[in-house]
């Protein structure tokens, strides 16, 4: 970056005997007004903290003599109470390609889900209570109805997350007796989340079946004896497996499973509430299409392909649903009233299906056309150029981005972005002109967050719906690369 390797000092060092006191310090007019505004206990805490570090360059002889000045000092303090009270969550432009970043947050709310957080957030609100009868409530029930009627389960309850709900619905179902699971689908869903993992925790006992590329009905019927509780299907997300393959499909296990009296669930992962091809992306499984195959139980995300808050969202039977709810870990993995308003929101917005491009942006965003991502990519690149020149050129470029959240891993989205090379003859190496580069943008008083790819910096414009959010910051980007 821009900033000199070794600050040169000019003129005398100070010696560690000229710091002020604490109380000196905070007796200079420039400091006053930071006591009144953030209470003397803060201040006095970053008042020691700041003596201390410039006490450490004082004796390393690094601190130059006009760091002591009162308007340096009262700078210097003020900059750091601003910093201890910056929040670390911080906003970033997402310009990865990936649509929905685990890393980055996931799933953007719709302006109405997150109009409804902020009221609901600002006083009590009816979470558990019943406005009708003026009885205590269940949390469930805000949600239940809307989520019945969108995927025609009998019954509904929701979670933390999905984790929690695959979780759950073991436990509930199978605790203490087996589950009969493909073995191509015992997934690792990332984080730790995998699928054999979660059979221990939840206290049941995994039965895999079949291979890694073939499972057969045979296969599961042979599986099943006195101590089955439940078979699975869990959605394949994250990979995919081409060539000599076979699976059962939810309507023939559930004819097996129905067979013996027992239950089939069915993990989805992302799950996506309406047909993505009506609106030209590719098809993602719905709740509705395995309830209707004849699951008992779906489970899904509702920060994925949703759009919506995190959450774990579980649609089936009636019974089912029942035994679920009822079970005891349910209160330790309940969702909270912040999500459940905004999830509530965005279930609401499902109603609309004509409006829910421009209305859900995740939608909004994997509906973008590629030309008018290209455009954008156009209109920015000479501005970029600029602001990065002598050090880097920009060309734009075409590019595919990705749902991302483990959704359909093969299917790509036709896109545009801008890509950056270190000019040639460039005083570093390419990678360490690239990390260079990455660094700058990440340090942007929004960062700017793009990857790196055969030897280019990569900006995907599919996510910038925004370009001024962008183009303000290429004066800070063209003072950091100097
Ligand atoms: C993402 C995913 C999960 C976990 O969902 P979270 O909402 O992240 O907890 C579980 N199963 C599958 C198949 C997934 O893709």
């Amino acid at each position: 970056m821009g900033a000199p390797e070794e600050s040169v000092v000019h003129g005398s060092t100070a010696s560690p005997g000229k710091l002020p006191s604490v109380d000196r310090l905070l007796r200079q007019d420039a400091v006053r007004p930071l006591v009144s505004e953030h209470g003397h206990s803060f201040v006095v805490g970053e008042a020691r903290a700041l003596l201390d570090e410039l006490r450490g360059r004082a004796f390393a002889g690094d601190l130059p003599a006009d760091a002591l000045t009162d308007a340096a000092l009262g700078a210097a303090l003020a900059g750091r109470c601003a910093r201890r009270l910056a929040p670390g969550m911080r906003a970033v432009l997402n310009l990865t390609g990936t649509v929905i970043h685990t890393n980055l947050g996931r799933a953007l709310l719709a302006e109405p889900a997150l109009q409804h957080l902020l009221a609901m957030m600002a006083g009590p609100n009816n979470l558990e209570y019943d406005l009708a009868s003026g009885r205590r409530g269940d949390r469930d029930a805000l949600v239940e109805t809307l989520l019945t009627e969108l995927t025609g389960a009998e019954a509904a309850t929701v979670v933390n997350n999905n984790a929690a709900a695959v979780l759950l619905t073991i436990a509930a179902l199978a605790r203490g007796r087996e589950v009969i699971v493909s073995r191509g689908e015992l997934v690792e869903i990332g984080g730790a989340f995998r699928m054999p993992d979660v059979m221990e925790s939840a206290g049941a006992r995994l039965v895999e079946v079949g291979t890694t590329n073939r499972t057969h009905a045979h296969d599961y019927e042979r599986a099943i004896g006195e101590r089955t509780a439940l078979l699975m299907k869990v959605h394949t997300s994250n990979y995919a497996v081409h060539g000599f393959t076979a699976s059962v499909d939810e309507a023939t296990l559930a004819g097996i499973a129905h067979a013996r009296g027992l239950p089939l669930a069915s993990d989805l992962g992302s799950g996506a509430l309406v047909d993505l091809t009506r609106y030209g992306l590719p098809h993602e499984p719905m709740p509705q299409e395995r309830l209707a195959a004849g699951c008992d139980v779906v489970t899904f995300s509702g920060d994925k392909l949703l759009g919506g808050p995190q959450a774990g969202l579980i649609v089936g039977t009636r019974a089912a649903i029942d035994r679920i709810r009822r079970f005891p870990m349910k209160r330790a993995l309940r969702m909270s009233k912040l999500p459940l308003a905004a999830l509530e929101a965005t279930l609401r917005l499902y109603l609309r299906p004509e409006r829910l491009a421009r209305d859900l942006p995740t939608l909004r965003l994997l509906t973008r056309p590629a030309q008018a991502i290209r455009a954008m990519a156009e209109n920015l690149a000479p501005q970029l150029a600029a602001a990065v020149a002598p050090r880097f050129t920009v060309t734009v470029v075409e590019l595919s981005s990705q749902i991302g959240s483990g959704s359909l891993p093969v299917e790509r989205l036709p896109s545009a972005g801008l890509a950056l090379a270190p000019a040639a003859g460039g005083r570093r190496g390419t990678g360490a002109a690239l990390d260079e580069l990455a660094r700058a943008l990440r340090a942007l008083p929004v960062p700017v967050i793009g990857r790196v790819a055969e030897d280019r910096f990569v900006l995907d414009l599919r996510c910038l719906e925004d370009a001024g959010a962008f183009v303000s910051q290429l004066g800070a980007l063209r003072a950091a690369l100097g």
